[in-house]
């Protein structure tokens, strides 16, 4: 049976983020495995994420970022601008390219295309077992496998849908994304619009909505065409770029625990901020504190953000579930009242309590006490 150092369950952006950090140090030789159904596919995904500077693992030919951004609903349009942050955002396709240019050129590095059917832990070591009766062993195994399965039922999840589209005219605004914008004043779920601009003739435009139910791909798809018919009824427009996908919205995910030689990460691993669907930062903070602990022969201590910020997300989730047209308002107050850089580093639990008491203290308190009231853990 071949013996690896450590060995990946899923090769996605955790892993993948994981080995880069892992190359980057002293245990770039270790002897490493990673194993995925479909680890010769890049994923259709973009990546958007905030901070001060782009961080490291961002190729520095494929940055794009923006300092301002807007809230628009049928009635108002409301602007705000960073003021140390931006907004950066990263394709997938740059981002699996750059990494797997890294791991092509070291030898140690192993990859194997099947399903992770089970993991077996034994005493200082665990096993992996793949298809076709393949089992490999090693002394350290990082599990980012994730499907439906894994989520706690009726969670609600994030659905969205977005295409970048271009046109011959210019029609976007360029300076300024827009973080969510409502073309009407009633829906029966939460649901929105985001839009990227890249220039006045290139967006990504993507409908997105918080559902207990499954929606199919094809009645995403039907919105974004139905926006921009509305929006430019005399523009065409060609598609570019597609991406859909499903986040889980519970603070519940990942509480999968680790054992003696198998950590979760990623998503699996509760990294996704349950009120926001936000991951990418969170996992580029883990894995290099991961690596950080490998390096200094530590044993890898467990995910542990101050419970308080659990405590905001499910009474988020709470309204969410119950009174999903009171989020509208909920959002607008919460930009509207807070500073954006300071919004910002509270939505990536960056924030002290000191400045959460400020930032909530300022909204309407109506619905907090409506959702504390009938707390539950979503
Ligand atoms: C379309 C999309 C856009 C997103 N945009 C953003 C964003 O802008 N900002 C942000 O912060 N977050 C975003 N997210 C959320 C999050 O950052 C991503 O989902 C991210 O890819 C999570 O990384 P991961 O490694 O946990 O999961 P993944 O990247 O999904 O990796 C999991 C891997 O496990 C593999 N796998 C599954 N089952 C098995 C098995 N049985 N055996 C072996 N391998 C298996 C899969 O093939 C996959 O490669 C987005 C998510 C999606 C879906």
């Amino acid at each position: 049976m071949k013996e690896y150092d450590i060995i990946f369950a899923g090769a996605g952006c955790a892993s993948l983020s994981m080995v880069y950090y892992l190359l980057e140090s002293p245990l770039r030789h270790s002897k490493i495995l990673l194993i995925d159904p479909d680890i010769n596919r890049i994923p259709s995904k973009t990546w958007c994420y905030w901070s001060e500077s782009p961080l490291e693992i961002h190729p520095s030919h494929a940055i794009h970022f923006w300092e301002n951004l807007k809230l628009s609903s049928v009635d108002q349009q409301q602007h705000y601008s960073f003021s140390k942050l931006k907004y950066f955002h990263l394709e997938s396709t740059d981002f699996y390219e750059s990494i797997w240019k890294k791991i092509n050129s070291h030898h140690t590095i192993e990859t194997l295309a099947s399903p992770v059917i089970g993991l077996e832990e034994k005493e200082n070591y665990s096993l992996v077992h793949c298809q076709k009766g393949v089992t490999v062993q090693a002394k350290t195994v990082f599990d980012s496998r994730i499907s439906d399965q894994d989520f706690p039922p009726n969670v609600l999840k994030q659905l969205f849908a977005g295409w970048v589209v271009k046109t011959e005219s210019p029609l976007f605004d360029s300076k300024s994304l827009t973080l969510m914008e409502w073309n009407q004043t009633f829906a029966e779920d939460f649901e929105f619009f985001y839009i990227l601009p890249f220039s006045d003739q290139s967006a990504l435009i993507e409908y997105t909505t918080y559902s207990k139910k499954p929606i199919s791909k094809d009645i995403l798809e039907n919105k974004i065409q139905d926006y921009l018919d509305q929006k430019f009824p005399a523009a065409n427009f060609s598609i570019t770029f597609q991406e859909s996908g499903v986040i889980p919205m519970s603070t519940q995910v990942g509480e999968i625990k680790s054992s003696k030689t198998i950590y979760p990460i990623g998503t699996r691993a509760g990294w996704t901020k349950a009120s926001t669907g936000y991951t990418f930062h969170k996992i580029q903070l883990e894995t290099k504190r991961i690596v950080s602990e490998l390096v200094q022969g530590k044993s890898i201590s467990p995910y542990n953000p101050p419970k308080r910020f659990k405590f905001y997300d499910n009474i988020l989730l709470n309204i969410a579930h119950k009174w999903p047209n009171e989020l509208v308002l909920l959002f607008k107050d919460l930009f509207q009242k807070t500073q954006t850089d300071q919004l910002f580093r509270f939505l990536n639990e960056e924030t002290s309590l000191w400045e959460e008491i400020r930032i909530l203290s300022r909204l309407r308190f109506a619905i907090f006490i409506k959702s504390l009231l009938s707390y539950e853990k979503r």
